[in-house]
């Protein structure tokens, strides 16, 4: 990755110091929309400034440059942003419009006060490209499940997983699947930080917190706009989960995304935000969770042998390696693949969890019950290249040895 960035950095290096930063920056900024990376970063050190990329959720040193071309760079960032130079000390965030190739793109960009200088993050606009639940990667029984829930319309699923694993998408995706059935005769609303798809057949939100319209103000509005179907970003606090169960609870389909480690953590997450087991019990259909993990490139993979051994009921005879080639820009990483547990909230869970079964008793039914054929369907991904070895090891359930 590193090298690709050379004879650019050298043709930036050879320019006088008053012209350095203006085309430096463009094309660097050039480079980076090509790349596909999602984000840019210019770390001040001690002695130097260090400049990184992340792409495909990796993050990549591309350039260690001499500490004087700092301020010239933060400098000229501040004016593309329309931000004051001399403010040195205090948290910056702005926008950035850039021309290329006849497009106008538009940048995020945020200056932090460190203790070597101004850390700048950019941030480019992702390419989101709307997928169906057929494109989504679910295994079929999976599909159905999601289908079910949603041909139901009531209720409510949650969707977990760290951040940027594609949470927004799947619920898009069932969003996609009601408006294919049922058209203009669903009042379909999204409240989102920031809103991530543009669908103009739905109501979409943006929350706007320092405007007052927050998640739970901005659920309360929606509720008096006669909604059939709420999906809801993110819910962060115990007001917004409250008024989200009760609005599925007076019939009306919820989508949500909620924090929580595992789909029996998103539970008990719930229950402490005091949310009535009961309540919860009665209205969420259940958890979605997901995960985004990195797929060898097709072009530059090699496969290798492997022996998995040991309690985790499951076998594998090969994986794949990849070295890295012109193509994935010598990552060695195609793309990311999105890989689900999907968990129904039946009746035998329900009742362990209006029990108040503690939390490693429930955690042990989930994955027993639910996830049985998890760590199997992980190595299969392995086997046929779609997924790296070490990534699927990470999330191997630790079965008891049989
Ligand atoms: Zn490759």
């Amino acid at each position: 990755m590193k090298d690709l960035f050379t004879p650019l950095l050298d043709k930036a290096a050879a320019r006088p110091r008053d012209d350095y930063a203006v085309h430096f920056l463009q094309e660097l900024f050039e480079e980076c929309v090509e790349m596909e990376i999602t984000d840019l970063h210019f770390v001040p050190g001690k002695d130097f400034l260090i400049v990184k990329v992340r792409k495909n959720g990796e993050l990549y040193p591309i350039a260690t440059l001499e500490k004087e071309r700092e301020p010239l760079i933060t400098g000229r960032l501040k004016v593309l942003a329309h931000l004051p130079q001399y403010e040195r000390h205090q948290v910056q965030d702005g926008r950035i419009r850039f021309e290329y190739e006849d497009r106008a793109i538009d940048l995020r960009v945020a200056f932090l006060p460190t203790l070597h200088g101004e850390k700048v993050a950019v941030r480019f606009p992702q390419k989101k490209q709307l997928l169906t639940l057929d494109e989504l990667g679910l295994f079929t029984e999976e599909k159905n499940t999601l289908k079910r829930w949603a041909q139901a319309k009531e209720g409510m699923i949650i969707f977990s997983g760290p951040s940027s694993s594609g949470k927004t998408t799947s619920m898009y995706a069932i969003l996609q699947h009601l408006y294919q059935y049922h058209g203009e005769r669903l009042n379909i609303f999204t409240l989102e930080d920031p809103v991530e798809y543009d669908m103009p057949s739905l109501n979409q939100c943006q929350v706007k917190e320092d405007k007052g319209f927050s998640y739970y103000e901005g659920l309360k509005s929606i509720l008096r706009q006669d909604p059939d179907v709420i999906m809801l970003g993110e819910i962060r606090d115990a007001s917004t989960a409250y008024a989200a169960f009760q609005a599925a609870l007076s019939g009306h389909f919820l989508l949500a995304t909620f924090h929580g480690q595992s789909p029996a953590a998103v539970l008990f997450r719930l229950m402490n935000l005091g949310i009535d087991p009961l309540m919860i019990a009665s209205v969420l259909k259940g958890i979605v969770h997901q995960r985004l993990l990195r797929k060898p490139c097709p072009h530059c993979r090699r496969q290798d042998k492997v022996a998995i051994k040991g309690g985790l009921a499951c076998s594998i005879d090969v994986h794949y390696t990849a070295q890295g080639c012109e193509k994935c820009y010598y990552t060695g990483i195609a793309s990311r693949l999105a890989v689900f547990q999907v968990v129904p909230l039946e009746e035998e869970l329900k009742t362990m969890f209006l029990q108040k079964t503690d939390y490693s008793h429930l955690q042990k039914h989930v994955q027993e019950k639910y996830l049985a054929g998890w760590n199997q369907k992980l190595l299969n991904l392995v086997e046929k290249g779609e997924i790296f070895l070490n990534d699927a090891l990470l999330l191997l359930i630790d079965h008891p040895a049989e």
